[in-house]
């Protein structure tokens, strides 16, 4: 074991050792990748004030609480005027950065008015709000519109990076395109954004090899982001029917820290968040994924109105909380654990930054 924590270069075999690892070897896994967070990223923590800014969506996802078909959905999108005082407030509260998710749409009216909101948002915050977008998959010359807008963060997860898993858990028709969400991911590369991808942990029908290839994955893509939370069943989306088939709560948790353990190891530099899904398996989720290597946390700012009915899982923890009360309750949660929030800072990753610094012959 010892050895797997210190060695370079970790291969499939390594990655599924490491993620079968139970007890104080779990320990031992959990320690060093903190060590290596802490050499490489310190002990910040970066901001993303999300703006959940639609639940109309064209996808079928399976597991997804706003999946276009579930009709006991309300839906709603932001008023423009909802958007941009979300982004007062990110100013205000000192986050630096926003990031703005929605059900997927790909209509021109859509895909025009976030790039007039992404230029408004630069306009307003004088340039000083970081953008992440997190809308999906869209046509290439869409991502290149919204870069040049001023976005500069994609989040695009894979969900599974099996093909034959990805297609148990969406439908295999022209709108879930497993290849199609390769050559977006691509594209974001190509285009200059810093781009995350990510998956769910915990989803029926997951093997252990499966959540090592996600990681192997990862590091071939080469991505400056990565997000992966557990899966939670919604009982309204047809995934549900195998609830019970899947890992406890606890074990979902703690395969969610193995893999962001184990990820931190092979590349220390890149960000990754602590998911919200974390904190709704267990009130300490967050601070626990923390502690094991994440370094990005994303206060919700959606207008409280909003927020019940953007439920892409039940219970979402901090439906209710106020972005105030939000700010105030970070701060002491990160301090009890010896963390430091970053404020007024994009807080790109740096594996990102490092690669496209200038060189001498720039
Ligand atoms: N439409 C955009 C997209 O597809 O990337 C962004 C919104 S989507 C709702 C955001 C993420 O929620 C997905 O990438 C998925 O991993 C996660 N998600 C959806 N349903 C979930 C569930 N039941 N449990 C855990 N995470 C879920």
């Amino acid at each position: 074991m010892e050895e797997l924590l210190h060695k370079d270069h970790l291969q499939k075999e390594d990655i599924v050792r490491l993620l079968s690892a139970t007890g104080e070897e779990m320990r031992q896994l959990f320690a060093r990748a903190l060590e290596v967070k802490l050499q490489y990223l310190d002990n910040k923590v970066h901001l993303r004030g999300l703006i959940e800014y639609s639940n109309r969506c064209r996808k079928s996802c399976l597991y997804c609480g706003v999946r276009g078909p579930n009709d006991k959905v309300h839906r709603y999108t932001l008023t423009d005027e909802e958007v941009l005082d979300c982004a007062r407030q990110a100013m205000e509260l000192r986050y630096g950065s926003i990031a703005i998710q929605s059900g997927e749409r790909s209509d021109k009216a859509f895909t025009d008015k976030i790039t007039e909101l992404v230029r408004e948002i630069k306009r307003l915050s004088d340039g000083k709000l970081g953008i992440t977008l997190s809308l999906g998959e869209q046509t290439e010359e869409v991502y290149r519109q919204w870069f040049e807008a001023g976005a500069h963060r994609y989040l695009l997860r894979i969900e599974a990076s099996n093909e034959a898993l990805y297609y148990k858990i969406h439908p295999h028709d022209d709108r879930h395109d497993f290849q199609r969400r390769l050559s977006c991911i691509d594209s974001l590369l190509k285009l200059g954004y810093q781009t995350g991808t990510g998956v769910m942990v915990g989803l029926p029908f997951q093997t252990v090899e499966d959540l090592a290839d996600d990681l192997l994955f990862f590091r071939r893509k080469d991505v400056a982001m990565v997000g992966m939370g557990p899966f939670i069943p919604h009982q309204d989306t047809p995934l549900y029917a195998y609830a019970d088939q899947i890992p406890s709560d606890e074990e979902r948790l703690n395969m969610t820290l193995k893999m962001i353990a184990v990820l931190r190891l092979m590349l220390p530099e890149i960000n990754m968040v602590a998911a919200t899904a974390d904190q709704t398996l267990d009130p300490m989720g967050r601070e626990k994924a923390i502690m094991v290597g994440a370094n990005v946390i994303m206060p919700n700012l959606t207008p409280t109105g909003h927020r019940e009915d953007y439920l892409i899982y039940p219970d979402k923890a901090c439906v209710g909380d106020k972005p105030e009360e939000c700010q105030s309750c970070l701060d002491i949660r990160m301090h009890a654990i010896q963390h430091e929030i970053l404020y007024d800072a994009w807080g790109d990753s740096l594996a990102f930054t490092k690669r496209h610094a200038p060189t001498v012959s720039d």
